[in-house]
């Protein structure tokens, strides 16, 4: 039952992705790209001092991957640098372990049903892989990293 509705919510996401567009005045960017499932994507984040403000993608790749980029823009806004690191860790920890699956999650968490799906693991990291790059990475004129998930 709960994992339909999860599965609808990842469904919904993946044919109308949040904050899927460029943004002119980002000033963190990273490029992402999965060999193994082939998606792709190009993630602009827009710091202000400490805070996200906004962040947004654009790609192409699987249902799963473009949903769990629209969940994370939706989710990284109003979050400081630490507390998207943070979120980053627990939403790998909920698709790579069996840990119960944390609360602070909030709508992440519809991606528990994937760590049964080993091979789809790094569909639903990419955004994340690509975020850490973006925020680690120089700042503002510095050059976009592509991250590649191996
Ligand atoms: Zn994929």
């Amino acid at each position: 039952m709960v994992h339909d509705l999860y599965q609808e919510i990842i469904l919904d996401h993946s044919k109308r992705p949040r904050n899927c567009r460029t943004m002119e005045d980002a000033n963190r960017h990273a490029e992402g790209y999965n060999p193994l499932c082939g998606d792709k994507l190009k993630l602009f984040v827009k710091m202000e001092g400490d805070l996200v403000k906004d962040a947004s993608f654009v790609g192409s790749g699987c249902a799963i991957s473009t949903a769990s980029a629209s969940l994370m823009t939706e989710s990284l806004k109003g979050r400081t640098r630490q507390q998207a690191l943070e979120l980053l860790e627990k939403f790998h920890e909920l698709l790579t372990t069996d840990t119960p699956v944390s609360q602070d999650l909030g709508k992440l968490m519809v991606f528990c049903g994937v760590r049964d799906y080993p091979a789809r693991v790094k569909c639903a990291t990419l955004a994340w892989h690509t975020l850490k790059s973006a925020l680690s990475g120089p700042g503002e004129h510095g050059p976009a990293e592509t991250v590649t998930t191996e």
